[in-house]
């Protein structure tokens, strides 16, 4: 009797031992007014594909044993490089009739990070904040410093500016400029167009985050909105990852993702606790709006918004997956 329990026990250990250890991975293209009347069916199909895309090369990287950080950047670089998201090829246009592309990356275990604000030549806006921070003693390296530094890097690839020249976010700047003509309002809502982002928690528990942006159609002066700022944009420890998107001021006055963290550790609330009530009452509150991305370390994820749709995506432990945009 005692020699059946005894290898009952072994057997229960021997499986919870094989039992792969849980990965998650959540993802979103931006947050902001996004109707079903506004998207044809193809469009939506059209992201919808972009997400999976997205996803597929994050979790590829979290199946075969990659690290959290490795898996965001897998992520985050195949939305960069479609034209549908406000990142990378897809990014808005500032004043001037240019673009300055903003990201970041944080990793949780570590408390490392790196990001970039203002650049113009990099294809890939989320490598050089990897590199930025792998390679150099700093976090945060902004316009032309930023590029100094990317001619440092051999693996950073780069591209003429009007790489990113792109007809529809053309229309937007002048859609946007012919408004700013009519009214003096400093009303900016639904006045972003995206921004991407994903986190990821890996097979040792590691979790990390990434964010990436051509941040607000026709900005000037060099403004910088939160993707960047790590605790607003951005943000990970070894309990929680947030990547967010919306009105970027906002979101650096409530440092957002650093709340939603924090609220976590501090206080001992739920991942879907933290992030709720940062973006459905902190910065509407304040007079903001957009949304965010969340996972902790056991995996449970949050997505939530409080505009009319945030193009999302997401695999869970139990590898069950989906993509959505709208609200319901
Ligand atoms: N948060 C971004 C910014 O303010 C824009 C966005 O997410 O749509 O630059």
């Amino acid at each position: 009797m005692k020699s059946t329990v005894f290898a009952g026990i072994l057997l229960m250990s021997s499986i919870a031992a094989a039992a792969p250890p849980k990965t998650a991975l959540v993802i979103h293209g931006g947050a902001g007014v996004i109707t079903r009347a506004q998207l044809s069916a193809e469009d939506q199909a059209g992201y919808e594909k972009a997400l999976n895309a997205a996803l597929d090369a994050g979790n590829a990287v979290l199946q075969r044993g990659g690290s959290a950080r490795e898996a965001v950047i897998a992520s985050v670089t195949v939305l960069e490089d479609s034209p549908l998201f406000n990142a990378g090829k897809g990014a808005v246009y500032n004043a001037e009739g240019g673009h300055e592309l903003d990201a970041s990356l944080m990793e949780g275990h570590t408390g490392k990070a790196g990001a970039v604000a203002g650049v113009r030549t990099i294809k890939n806006p989320i490598l050089l904040a990897e590199a930025v921070m792998q390679h150099s003693p700093h976090v945060l390296l902004a316009g032309e410093g930023a590029e100094h530094f990317a001619d440092t890097r051999k693996e950073i690839e780069r591209v003429p500016p009007e790489y990113f020249d792109t007809e529809h976010r053309y229309k937007q700047l002048l859609k946007a400029q012919a408004e700013e003509k009519q009214t003096a309002s400093n009303d900016l809502k639904g006045k972003y167009f995206g921004t991407v982002g994903a986190v990821a928690l890996d097979r040792n528990g590691h979790i990390a985050a990434a964010t990436s942006t051509g941040g607000m159609t026709n900005k000037r002066w060099s403004r910088i909105g939160d993707s960047p700022i790590i605790g607003a944009g951005t943000y990970a420890n070894d309990q929680c990852g947030v990547s967010g998107t919306g009105w970027g001021e906002f979101f650096i006055r409530a440092a957002v993702a650093h709340d939603i963290c924090a609220r976590m550790k501090y206080r001992g609330d739920s991942l879907t606790q933290a992030a709720e009530e940062v973006l459905l009452k902190v910065v509407p509150e304040m007079g903001g709006d957009g949304g965010a991305i969340a996972l902790d370390r056991d995996g449970n994820i949050a997505l939530p918004f409080n505009t009319e749709g945030m193009y999302r995506g997401w695999i869970k432990p139990d590898g069950s997956r989906g993509v959505a945009i709208f609200k319901d």
